[in-house]
């Protein structure tokens, strides 16, 4: 007789005594955490809006990091069990996942929840997990990047899971709430508008409601360039036991703004992922950092997101 095979997931307390655990034992990661502790922060405000802009060089690894396909197949992936650093210790998330700690934080708790196989990032098969992930990690904030979208290792699916309401998004979006754009009986799909970074907020008490919504929204969807596996994209996922799931999809035009790419005093390294589009922008050169004003980041949201053209964005549903 086959047995019932019971998952185990990790929960927020198990994830924080990881976390305290691993600092211990392995030197990268303290000398993360302790250099995030002395990272500059400039808050910058626009149109009642903020923005925490971080200035962390330990980041140049991500936010420089080559996402070229060779470049991939040829390097050791960060996130394969085989590769881990010996002193790494995974935790279980359902039989798929493993909960790491990040040793170059962004935030003061951050963790990735990596596959257990070397498989891509592609959030339609496995938005049920993100799901559950949040359920497990409640008081946490989850979050998605997109292969095309910001993740430094998008050919390695996984999720990332930071300190609650650290991101000016988690509590923002709510009052940027704007009409409904779905509504079905499991729950509804709002606008996220005025934001600079338009999007989506779904709302669901149940895992099923919430999948049949995304689903619904993935589809219409037309964020699509040629080439890309899935429409372009940033996903984050909060849960409490008496909202159920809130999920914000902020569409992505671009990966990095023009002046990435462009040459001496023009240029800003920056690679904007889930984190930069919930208001935690990060830099990794002090230039970077000084730089950055109000009209610059206007400028560089609205070449990464859609803003009041959000709507172009999606088919008629
Ligand atoms: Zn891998």
């Amino acid at each position: 007789m086959m047995q019932n095979q019971t998952e185990t997931w990790t929960n927020t307390a198990e994830a924080l005594q990881l976390l305290a655990r691993q600092r211990k034992v392995w030197p990268a990661l303290q000398a993360g955490c302790e250099a995030l502790s002395k990272v500059k922060v400039k808050l910058i405000r626009i149109d009642g809006l903020t923005v925490k802009v971080q200035y962390n060089p330990a980041r140049s690894v991500s936010s420089c990091a080559k996402t070229d396909a060779q470049f991939l197949r040829e390097r050791p992936c960060f996130l394969c069990p085989a590769h881990l650093p010996p002193q790494q210790e995974g935790l279980p998330m359902g039989q798929n996942y493993l909960l790491l700690c990040n040793p170059y934080p962004i935030f003061p708790e951050h963790f990735t929840i990596a596959s257990r196989t070397h498989t891509p990032q592609h959030i339609y098969p496995c938005f049920a997990d993100l799901l559950k992930t949040a359920r497990h990690l409640s008081g946490l904030s989850i979050f998605y990047n997109g292969p095309q979208s910001g993740a430094s290792a998008p050919d390695h699916l996984h999720f990332q899971a930071v300190t609650g309401l650290y991101m000016p998004i988690d509590e923002e979006a709510e009052l940027h709430k704007t009409a409904i754009w779905l509504e079905k009986e499991e729950g509804a799909i709002y606008l996220l508008g005025g934001y600079l970074r338009n999007g989506f907020i779904l709302e669901s008490e149940t895992e099923q409601g919430a999948c049949s919504l995304f689903f619904h929204l993935y589809k219409t969807l037309r964020a699509h360039v040629e080439g890309d596996t899935e429409p372009r994209m940033n996903i984050f996922c909060r849960y409490s036991e008496t909202k159920g799931w809130v999920v914000i999809i902020i569409p992505r035009k671009a990966h990095r703004p023009r002046q990435f790419y462009a040459t001496g005093s023009e240029q800003i390294l920056v690679s904007p992922g889930a984190a930069d589009m919930g208001g935690v922008f990060v830099t990794t050169r002090e230039e970077d950092f000084q730089k950055i004003t109000p009209t610059l980041l206007q400028d560089i949201y609205a070449q990464l997101a859609f803003g009041n053209e959000l709507l172009s964005v999606v088919s008629d549903h």
